[in-house]
């Protein structure tokens, strides 16, 4: 038997999307890929073919009225998109080589010529809506992935979990009420952008097919064991997708600059290690990450480290940051409430 192997999207123009000013800028992807290689870790790894989308693939979420509005806007030059998000003449083709490798990348692992994969990949998409930008996102990379997955007939069902430490307004908007699409969020609350809400869950059909999480500031390690171990893996299991896509934001980390959880290295390295293997129970491997945010350079690239260690199986990880000795909040009252709204 061949023996299969995880695979990454890169490509070099996601560098090219870049404003050295801004949080979202290109040393993020260029810190991980350093670290991907110095740990040899790239070299165990395949890197896909990457391609730009068609616009048709961009139009399973977006407009085509959005969609060539942001091409012209980058072939004048560029600018601001809207007052969080940067674009320049790169960032249409940054965005739509995105947006075609994960669909590629999500075609192959569902094909089994890959056991799982990493789509390394700027601009993030979470935050995207239908027909505008918000916060650092042009396209809603992972939505469209999973658009494109159901038209495989051998998915039926995908699951999406977003742990970036901001809710996914987009995906949750983009995916809409597709009762075939499960999408469950952690992140802080209240918070950017305002959404994520207990009590959004979906409507019609695909009612309790959403389920936020909503953390208040200090919560890290303890809790989201509680998290996954009382929701996010029962739910998970209870809707048994076929492949399982994740929003891999790393700014839920104490020390981002960003944001006010407290995870910590080694609390985002038992969730990925969580999915992989629930992903091997329920949906035969099938799982890949999608990077979202996570602005302290550090923390992104031992995360996305310790990350490939799991889908590659190797089993060590590295906390090179430790913890901050604080009393995280109780959640109790938050899991009893998910607990009843979606029968858990
Ligand atoms: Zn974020």
């Amino acid at each position: 038997m061949i023996e299969q192997t995880t695979g990454i999207v890169f490509d070099p123009v996601f560098l090219k999307h870049d404003q050295p000013s801004h949080p979202e800028n290109a040393k993020r992807l260029e810190s991980i890929l350093t670290g991907l290689k110095e740990s040899g870790l790239y070299q165990k790894v395949e890197p896909i073919k990457s391609r730009r989308a068609e616009i048709k693939e961009i139009s399973f979420c977006h407009t085509k009225e959005y969609i060539n509005y942001v091409n012209e806007f980058c072939e004048k030059g560029g600018g601001h998109l809207d007052p969080d998000t940067y674009a320049n003449e790169y960032s249409f083709d940054a965005a739509s080589m995105a947006v075609g490798s994960s669909i590629d990348l999500t075609k192959s692992v569902i094909n089994g010529d890959l056991k799982n994969g990493f789509a390394l990949l700027r601009p993030p998409g979470h935050h995207a809506l239908a027909n505008r930008s918000m916060g650092f996102c042009l396209f809603g990379n992972i939505s469209i992935a999973a658009k494109a997955a159901l038209q495989n007939p051998k998915i039926g069902k995908v699951a999406i979990v977003d742990f970036d430490v901001h809710h996914g307004n987009g995906t949750q908007a983009l995916i809409g009420d597709n009762p075939n699409i499960l999408f469950i969020s952690t992140h802080q609350y209240p918070f950017y952008p305002g959404t994520g809400s207990i009590g959004e869950i979906g409507s019609g059909q695909a009612e309790g097919t959403i389920i936020n999480i909503p953390l208040e500031a200090g919560v890290g390690d303890h809790s989201f064991k509680i998290v996954y171990e009382e929701i996010m893996l029962p739910a998970l299991r209870r809707f048994n997708p076929d492949i399982l896509l994740i929003s891999a934001g790393f700014d839920a980390h104490w020390d981002d600059p960003l944001a006010n959880l407290n995870l910590t290295l080694t609390g985002f390295n038992r969730i990925s290690r969580a999915l992989i293997k629930l992903a091997d129970e329920i949906c035969s491997g099938k799982i890949i990450f999608f990077l979202e945010g996570g602005y302290n350079l550090d923390v992104l690239r031992n995360g996305v480290i310790n990350t490939t260690k799991g889908l590659i199986g190797i089993e060590s990880f590295d906390d090179t940051l430790g913890q901050l000795n604080i009393l995280e909040p109780n959640i109790n009252k938050l899991i009893n409430e998910l607990h009843q709204i979606h029968k858990l």
